[in-house]
Parts: C-alpha cells; sequence; structure tokens
C-alpha cells in the first residue's frame, strides 16, 4: 500500500470503474469495493444503456429525459448526457465491448417506458451490466482492494486528504491527492428493493456527517415490476424492456388495470405504473402479475435469459406463468450535490459520480436506462477534472486512525425496524402523517447508543424524509397523496 495514492476511487461500479478507465495510465490509483467486485447495482442491471441512435435523435433524447424529470432536470446536465453519450458509447465499444446485434452485424435497439424510440443498447440479452461489469474489470489498469468498506472521509478547512476504511477486521487511512465518491445510492435503507446488499447509503451519511449538502433526496425511485416474494435481499427485478416489447400487467382477473390510471398503460413512466400498481392493490387487495405470454418462448430464453433462468430457479416456467409483482425501491434520483464535473461543493479534491451523486440530470425522475449513460458520461468528465488540477500543490496531513464501534449489539434489529419504516412511510405514496411519524421514530434511534453504520443509514434516512416533509407538492417519484385523487 502506498503512503498516498494520485487518486482513490470509493466503489467498483460503473461510475468507479469508468473513472480509472478514463485515467492516464500513469496515474497512481486504488479503487475499493466493499465486497466482492460483482457486488454492485451495475452487475444486476439488466435493460440496457439510453443512447441517442444518430444526431437527429439527441433533442428527442433530451426531451425525453427533460419530461421523465418533471421540471426537475439542470437542463446543462442533460445536454451534457444526451450530446456527450454517442461518443462515450462509440469510444466503449471501439474498446472492444459488445451491445447485442443483428445477423447483419447493425446494433440492436429496444425501447422502455417513455422513451419515443427505440434507443436501449444492451448485451448479453438482459444482462447488459454484467457484461459492461466484467468488461471494465478486465481493463482495469489499477489494484483494487476488496471487502473494504469507507467508514469516513478524512476532511480538513475544506479539503479532503484520503479516507478511513475497515479491512481485515482493522480500522486504517488511505491519503490521495484526490477522492472520488462513486459508492452508489441508498437501496439498504428500504424493505424491498432491487439492489446488491453493498447499496446502504455510507457515503451519503457521511457526507451528512461533515455538513456536505445531498440534494433532491426525496426522489426515490420504484420500479414497478419486481417479484418480491422470497427472503432474499435483493428482489427479482423484471426488466423494463419486457413491457417496452408487449408484456402486460393485470389482476387476477386478468384486467389490464393500468388504463384507469394512464391512457399509455403498460408504457407509462415508471412512477406511475408503480403508483398505481401500489394504489390498486391497496384499494382493492388483488394480486397483480406481470403477463408475459405475448412473447414465444425461444425468443423469450434467447432475450431476457437472466430473467428466464433466476424465475425457473424458483419455480417458474416463463413465459407461459404469470408473475406476481410489486414495486420496490430501485434507484435515488437524489445524491450527493455536485457540479457537472462531479466536484462536490464547498470540499476541495472530493468528487462523487454515478448514482451516489446529484447533478439534477435525472431531476424528480430518471428515465429508464439513463443511469449507466450518466457512469459513463460523468465518470470522464471527473477524470477530465482530476487529469487538469492533479498536479496542484497539496499538504500533506495525517489524521488519527480512531473510529467508534462500527456495529452495536440490536442494531440488527433497528435496521429492520427502519426498513420497513421507510417502506411503510416513506415508501411510493407518502402524506405528512405518516412521514413525521416517520422521522420521529429516526430520531429517536438517533438518540440510541448504536454502531456508526447504522447511524450513517439512520441520517441518509432522516435526510430523505425530511425533504419529503418538505416537498408539499407531488413531483416525479415523489407522490404525496390527496383527497380525490386517482391514485
Ligand atoms: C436490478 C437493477 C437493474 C438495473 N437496470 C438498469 C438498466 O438496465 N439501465 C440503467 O441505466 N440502469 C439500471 N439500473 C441502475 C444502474 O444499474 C445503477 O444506477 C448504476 O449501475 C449505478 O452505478 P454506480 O457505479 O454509481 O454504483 P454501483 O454499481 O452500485 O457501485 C457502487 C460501488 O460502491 C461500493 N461501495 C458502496 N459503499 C461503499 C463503502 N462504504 N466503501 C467502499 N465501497 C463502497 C460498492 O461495493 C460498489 O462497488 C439498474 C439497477 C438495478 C439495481
Amino acid at each position: 500500500m502506498k503512503s498516498i495514492y494520485d487518486v482513490l476511487i470509493i466503489g467498483a461500479g460503473i461510475a468507479g470503474l469508468h473513472t480509472a478507465l478514463s485515467l492516464d495510465d500513469d496515474v497512481e490509483a486504488l479503487v475499493l469495493a466493499k465486497d466482492y467486485a460483482w457486488e454492485c447495482n451495475t452487475f444486476y442491471a439488466q435493460g440496457g444503456v439510453a443512447v441517442a441512435v444518430d444526431d437527429e435523435d439527441i433533442p428527442s433524447h433530451i426531451k425525453d429525459t427533460l419530461s421523465a424529470g418533471a421540471g426537475l432536470c439542470d437542463e446543462g446536465a442533460v445536454d451534457i448526457l444526451c450530446h456527450e453519450g454517442p461518443t462515450v458509447i462509440k469510444e466503449f465499444i471501439e474498446q472492444g465491448f459488445g451491445f447485442d446485434k443483428d445477423r447483419a452485424g447493425n446494433l440492436l435497439y429496444t425501447k422502455e417506458a417513455a422513451h419515443s424510440r427505440n434507443r436501449i443498447l444492451h448485451a448479453g440479452g438482459d444482462a447488459t451490466g454484467r457484461h459492461i461489469h466484467r468488461f471494465l474489470m478486465d481493463l482495469l489498469k489499477f489494484p483494487i482492494l476488496y471487502n473494504t468498506q469507507v467508514t469516513d472521509l478524512l476532511i480538513e478547512d475544506g479539503e479532503c486528504y484520503g479516507v478511513r476504511v475497515f479491512h481485515n477486521s482493522k480500522i486504517f487511512n488511505i491519503y490521495a491527492k484526490k477522492i472520488v465518491i462513486a459508492s452508489g445510492g441508498v437501496g439498504s435503507v428500504y424493505e424491498y428493493h432491487t439492489n446488491a446488499r453493498t447499496i446502504s447509503s455510507d457515503m451519503q451519511g457521511i457526507c451528512l456527517t461533515h455538513g456536505i449538502a445531498l440534494r433532491d433526496m426525496e426522489m426515490m425511485q420504484f420500479h414497478p415490476t419486481v417479484f418480491v416474494q422470497g427472503d432474499a435481499v435483493r428482489k427479482q427485478l423484471l426488466s423494463e424492456s419486457l413491457r417496452g416489447e408487449g408484456a402486460k400487467v393485470v389482476d387476477e382477473d386478468g384486467r389490464r388495470f393500468l388504463f384507469d390510471y394512464d391512457k399509455r398503460g403498460e408504457l407509462s413512466p415508471r412512477n406511475i405504473v408503480s403508483q398505481a400498481i401500489f394504489s390498486y392493490q391497496a384499494k382493492t387487495g388483488k394480486k397483480v402479475f406481470l403477463d408475459l405470454t405475448n412473447f414465444e418462448e425461444g425468443f423469450f430464453m434467447k432475450r431476457f435469459p437472466s430473467i428466464y433462468f433466476n424465475m425457473s430457479d424458483i419455480g417458474y416456467d416463463l413465459p407461459i406463468d404469470l408473475v406476481p409483482i410489486s414495486p420496490a425501491f430501485h434507484y435515488a434520483m437524489g445524491g450527493i450535490k455536485s457540479d457537472l464535473f462531479g466536484r462536490v461543493e464547498g470540499v476541495g479534491s472530493l468528487y462523487v459520480v454515478g448514482e451516489a451523486a446529484n447533478t439534477r440530470v435525472h431531476g424528480a425522475n430518471r428515465l429508464a436506462s439513463n443511469s449507466l449513460l450518466e457512469g459513463f458520461v460523468f465518470s470522464k468528465r471527473v477524470a477530465l477534472d482530476i487529469k487538469l488540477t492533479l498536479k496542484e500543490g497539496k499538504k500533506e496531513i495525517k489524521f488519527d486512525e480512531n473510529e467508534p464501534s462500527l456495529i452495536k449489539r440490536g442494531d440488527k434489529s433497528l435496521k429492520n425496524e427502519l426498513r420497513s419504516l421507510m417502506w411503510n412511510y416513506a415508501g411510493i405514496i407518502r402524506n405528512e402523517k405518516k412521514l413525521k411519524k416517520a422521522l420521529n421514530r429516526v430520531e429517536d434511534m438517533l438518540k440510541l447508543p448504536i454502531g456508526k453504520l447504522l447511524r450513517l443509514r439512520l441520517l441518509s434516512s432522516q435526510e430523505i424524509i425530511k425533504s419529503a416533509i418538505d416537498r408539499k407538492e407531488s413531483l416525479g417519484a415523489h407522490y404525496i397523496e390527496k383527497k380525490g385523487d386517482k391514485i
């Protein structure tokens, strides 16, 4: 281990690994992963990468992104995403990555909800994330330290000097000139979610302890079609592309009730589909299913192999069987506030990129498959800024290596209580009474003698709830129930 690295990257998903790929070869960088490399949301991504098909499609990709974002997007960020996206993806293909193609060698684009045309590239059918992740790991030119959890940022006088980590039962500091947070979203604070088990809002919580601003934390996206049964922490996602390619949402009587809520039915934006399913189930008590019988079996196996095999492992014969579904937490639009080069406001040498970041590129609701693209595009900008500023002089400071207890007896049951509280009181359909109840309980929990890791989750949850209370009207993924609403 070096006494000081040029660059330290926290996270080995698309945001972290593509930052690493975009740095110069002679930079001394180190990548940290909390668990195995593949335990990240990138690995589990199914649908694909949204990217403009040609120059004429760029304005339309911008329009769709802004429209999903419901007025909360930063137009500059969206412009960057949609304009720079095609170049970054072209470079990735030139580096040897193979997106799915037809027999004639043309790239295959699929459609997902709220996209006005087919513009989603995919790989290995529905195993896009796994293929991208493996490819980026193969190209990784820097060392990676597994099973390494960042427990604090080393910050003094508005400058970041490194991180404190927990690795092999030891706590120690790692120093770097530039520190990049690429640690993903907040999945584990919710009872039902689709995220990797490593995604638990640690870095968001750490930022709060240092007074670093998070933004739009009320904007949490719930995926409408998730198989939530079973004991697994990470619930099985049934990709948006299924509905994009004709799958139907039906109740136990076979009725396509989504049209009661929005004329676009299954192709409505995912917040509308999630809210409609949640509300329909609550009102009628009926079970809701995904009906895949529009697919021919051979095609389904080839196009959606991960879903096919994962579901067949638990006894479902797809595409024939109806799959019981429910919405589940999926993606955090809110995150650590940053500018369009990933720089964290108020802290020198600290960057954030990927799902952990909030550039407002997704506004109040992320357009399907725009997050892998965000990981590609903004990581390149972070690497560029690092390249331009790495040679600037920086003091060397040593920090102590003390860390309060990370875990205390009793944390586990409080953690489960928090997950259920967040799901039931700060989930898909919110109201002030429920949110305040959740806030009171979270604040009570924060007063208990708890370990630091739980404290970080509680702080992030508190921020989600407070932001949700502050936004009085529904917007995008944030839905406040009102009397007389259809939902
Ligand atoms: C099931 C599923 C399907 C999806 N499908 C799509 C899709 O088709 N298209 C699309 O665009 N998006 C999709 N998404 C969203 C997308 O996958 C994620 O938003 C994106 O991969 C996030 O990338 P990231 O690099 O920011 O974070 P991640 O890929 O989640 O990586 C986070 C990394 O940070 C590490 N980490 C976390 N905390 C710490 C810590 N304290 N210390 C050290 N390391 C830490 C983790 O170990 C991990 O390596 C999907 C998400 C899920 C869950």
